[in-house]
């Protein structure tokens, strides 16, 4: 049963000296009542308070960081199965696995397309995470050279893949301070990977096939003192995957098997059918998606599907407000005002790019709601195109006062217009008809 915050506060040391990284004991109290943090950020806290605070307060799945610097990411921290429920917080790093048999110009073309390739989709810049090396090879030291080729061309966070210890400490040696995620610990050898693991400080995934099994070996990494744990359910099949990480999800989050409370990890290299594991790794749980590098179209349909599902379905994704340029806008050019609903704003844009016409996109902001919606509720309205105009200073970018608004918005024209001073087009209702209005009815005006 889930404490309340006054009851986990009074089993706190109370010295509110913020080693935990909240202000006061209080909101440590608080934020453990919500699960969204961790006992062991308090080092005051003797052993019996912990075992009582424990389980029922940490966060039903633990954060796991892997990597450090700039492109290092976190995973877990997940509280609920449908994402509609509330959201999904931390998207799955999805890292290109290369094998330490591949040639050092093979190893270094993956890892510069990782490094550098991005895409970038409603203004957000989407990128694939970090390389994962297997030692297919089984020799220490020619995985510990693939690991070097890697490294030699960025700084991405690293998965090894090999559960032999010689030549993961081979790897480890040069790149042990970047806390690598390493690749995995079994029922076989999880006392000499936890040495390693402990050693570095790195996270570690376990394999085992079965929840019982997983939760056998869970245990014994975290009385072995390792805690960044992953969990490999060693799906023999894309069912089994969907079956075990959503058994798994489920038992975490309710904390009906706490020892489940771990981030998913998922290989996807399959011979035919890469893209429907990986798909399936994004929408069924996974925190960390091995792939063989994919081609163009699989890479976006990869990204584009993870940014669908980690957005806030509660949220609409926004734009920030501004005036943005389309081509190289002079001073005669249309001023065209819309929503800061990101669909919206890129659906428009595209119109415009494709009718040639340089121009002016005033975003007011209307929250993330659609035109039809924000006229409805009052958000978009005249004091808000006036503001606007005067805040990304439009007059000062063009020598007219004339604003093209959304047709949607028509019932406002009129009241734009004794507000503000400009003079209102009403432009089309749907956007793809932009090119042919400005075509027609903005150089009706002359300019
Ligand atoms: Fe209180 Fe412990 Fe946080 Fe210090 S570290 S403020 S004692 S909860």
């Amino acid at each position: 049963m889930a404490l309340k915050a006054l009851d986990i506060y009074k089993l706190l040391p109370k010295k509110n000296c913020k080693q935990c990284g909240d202000p006061t004991c209080l909101t440590f109290a608080m934020k453990l009542a919500g699960g969204k943090a961790d006992v062991d950020l308090c080092p005051y806290l003797d052993d019996q308070a912990k075992s009582v605070l424990g389980a029922t307060t940490r966060p039903p799945i633990r954060l796991v960081k892997i990597g450090v610097g700039e492109r290092s990411f976190s995973v877990g921290e997940e509280f609920v199965l449908y994402r509609h429920d509330k959201t999904f917080y931390h998207p799955p790093g999805i890292l290109f696995k290369v094998s330490d048999l591949q040639t050092p110009e093979e190893i270094a073309s993956a890892t510069i397309r990782v490094r550098d390739e991005t895409f970038t989709r409603i203004g957000s810049d989407l990128k694939f995470n970090g390389m994962a090396i297997e030692n297919t090879s089984g020799a220490s030291d020619v995985f510990a050279r693939a690991v070097a080729a890697v490294e030699e061309h960025a700084d991405l966070p690293l998965v090894l893949m090999t559960g032999n210890t010689s030549a993961l400490n081979a790897a480890l040696v040069q790149v042990g301070s970047y806390q690598p995620l390493i690749y995995a610990a079994t029922a076989e050898n999880f006392r000499e990977m936890c040495a390693v693991a402990k050693k570095h400080n790195c996270p570690m995934v376990i394999k085992a096939h079965g929840l019982d099994n997983l939760t056998a070996l869970a245990k014994g990494c975290l009385a072995e003192g390792v805690k960044k744990l992953v969990m490999d359910p060693n799906p023999q099949s894309l069912g089994d995957y969907i079956t075990t990480s959503t058994a798994i999800r489920q038992l975490a989050i309710t904390r009906a098997v706490p020892d489940l409370g771990y981030p998913v990890f998922v290989d996807a290299t399959h011979p035919s059918l890469q893209d429907a594991a990986i798909a399936l790794g994004i929408v069924k749980y996974a925190s960390v998606i091995v792939t063989p590098p994919l081609s163009p179209a699989s890479s976006k349909a990869a990204l584009t599907l993870r940014q669908n599902i980690y957005t806030d379905p509660q949220k609409p994704i926004q734009m920030n407000p501004g005036l943005y340029r389309v081509g190289t806008p002079g001073k005669d050019a249309p001023v065209l005002v819309t929503v800061n609903f990101s669909l919206t704003f890129f659906t428009l844009q595209g119109y415009l790019e494709s009718s040639r016409i340089p121009c002016f996109m005033l975003i007011i902001d209307t929250e993330g709601l659609s035109v039809l919606t924000a006229v409805a509720a009052g958000k978009f309205n005249e004091t808000l195109v006036r503001d606007s105009l005067s805040k990304f200073n439009v007059e000062g970018e063009v020598s007219h006062k004339i604003l093209i608004i959304p047709g949607y918005a028509a019932p406002l024209s009129g009241r734009i217009e004794e507000l503000t001073g400009w003079k209102v087009m009403v432009g089309p209702r749907d956007a793809a008809e932009i090119g042919e209005y400005l075509n027609e009815e903005w150089k009706k005006t002359g300019k």
